[in-house]
């Protein structure tokens, strides 16, 4: 067998910070490492694998158009996409889709599209709001879209054109709102910045604020779309509908795809505007459109729904049970823990060790986002770990502190 993470030292550019585990194989709820050894899996990819892994129905379309046809260029019609985007389309509140390939493509695609809103209605405003200790992508201007210090500072001068805010605050947004201003970008929860929930009337205000202001509403649903918080888009429970939504990382359940949605009146891209070599490919497209299709046939988003109340439910039970939990928040199966002190780290690496992959979203919270086909056993599973886990951790934090 090989020394994997040797390997990687020596030839890998080390920008992952990665846990000592090599990945082989996964089926559904599980994979399993190089010495066989299974895990349940609660990371999900970062909230990618909504069917978990190796799903039938997204290996066979791959698998199918693999054989059909795997690229051909933009410059011709191919059917997967068109299939994937009339989907979208009828079961959103949006009207035109662009096709791209990752998260920060789509987010990049949006911020380049609402520009062309401003250059074309809006006296060439070109400035977008977004939020502090969001997340949008690690392109150079999505770093500066994105409001965290720790991955703009390594990379400036940064790209002209953003101000980020307070999040949760509809007022910050109000005060930063100028003649340039042509867009607000948020998540509706924010992941990356620790499943941060804002209060239930902060995306009313601020999409009523847009309207009033003639500028547009951007979503970032790259991680709150297609289930993830128990309906099939996060926009939905808050009220509102967004000018532009973009998607990514769970709708293509493990196929790289990302995609930019938009409202007929914000769809002002023109040919050659925007573009891509493999956005919208034919076997992307294909997987995605499995997915997508599958998870909306299934009302998966209802059983993210239903399990994430289950969760939370059985982790707040750990919160009264041990006093450094002093938070559990979460909506549909986007959940975080919220410790008093910096112990993810410690406690990711024990419950690895018992067979549960976790995230650390912060040094002081773990994120909970497993396959959106988790049941209520699996969840018990991987509780029952993290209690016995924690119960460990207590004892060393008490022994810790004498
Ligand atoms: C992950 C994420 C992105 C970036 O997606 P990539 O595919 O990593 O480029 C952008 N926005 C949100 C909200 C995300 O969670």
């Amino acid at each position: 067998m090989s020394n994997w993470p040797e390997l990687e030292k020596r030839y890998f550019m080390p920008t992952a910070r990665r846990l000592p585990l090599t990945l082989v194989r996964g089926q559904g709820m599980r994979v399993w490492d190089d010495r066989g050894r299974a895990y349940l899996d609660f990371v999900g990819g970062w909230a990618v694998n909504s069917l978990g892994h190796c799903h039938p129905v997204v290996v066979e379309a791959l698998v199918e158009q693999a054989r059909t046809l795997i690229h051909v260029s933009n410059q011709f019609y191919t059917v997967p996409q068109l299939l994937l985007a009339e989907l979208l389309v009828q079961n959103s509140c949006l009207d035109k889709v662009f096709l791209c390939n990752s998260g920060a493509e789509a987010t990049e695609g949006a911020v380049k599209l609402a520009r062309r809103y401003g250059k074309l209605y809006l006296d060439g405003a070109y400035q977008v709001i977004t939020a502090l200790d969001s997340f949008h992508g690690r392109t150079l201007a999505m770093v500066a879209a994105s409001g965290q210090r720790k991955f703009q500072e390594p990379y400036t001068p940064l790209p002209d054109g953003f101000a980020n805010v307070e999040y949760n605050s509809a007022g910050a947004i109000k005060a930063a709102t100028s003649s340039l201003t042509c867009a607000v970008m948020l998540e509706p929860i924010q992941g990356e910045g620790g499943v941060n929930i804002p209060d239930e009337h902060y995306l009313r205000e601020v999409a009523a604020w847009c309207q009033e202001k003639g500028i547009l509403l951007i979503l970032d649903e790259i991680q709150t779309g297609v289930g993830r918080t128990g309906t099939l888009f996060a926009y939905e429970q808050a009220g509102i509908e967004p000018d532009i939504m973009t998607l990514a990382k769970g709708l293509g359940s493990g196929v790289a795809i990302g995609a930019i949605l938009a409202k007929e009146r914000a769809s002002v891209f023109a040919p050659g505007d925007h573009g891509s070599t493999f956005g919208g490919n034919p076997l992307a497209s294909a997987g995605a459109y499995a997915a997508l299709k599958f998870i909306i046939e299934n009302n998966v988003p209802g059983n993210a729904r239903d399990v994430g109340q289950h969760l939370l439910a059985r982790l707040e039970s750990l919160r009264s049970r041990f006093d450094f939990i002093v938070e559990v928040r979460g909506r549909g199966l986007l959940v975080a823990v919220q410790f008093d002190s910096d112990i993810a780290d410690r406690i990711v690496m024990a419950c690895l060790e018992s067979g549960l992959l976790l995230n650390r979203v912060k040094p002081d919270a773990l994120r909970f986002m497993p396959p959106l086909i988790v049941n209520q056993k699996e969840v018990d599973e991987a509780v029952d770990i993290l209690e016995r886990v924690l119960g460990e951790a207590g004892k060393s934090i008490i022994r810790s502190g004498e």
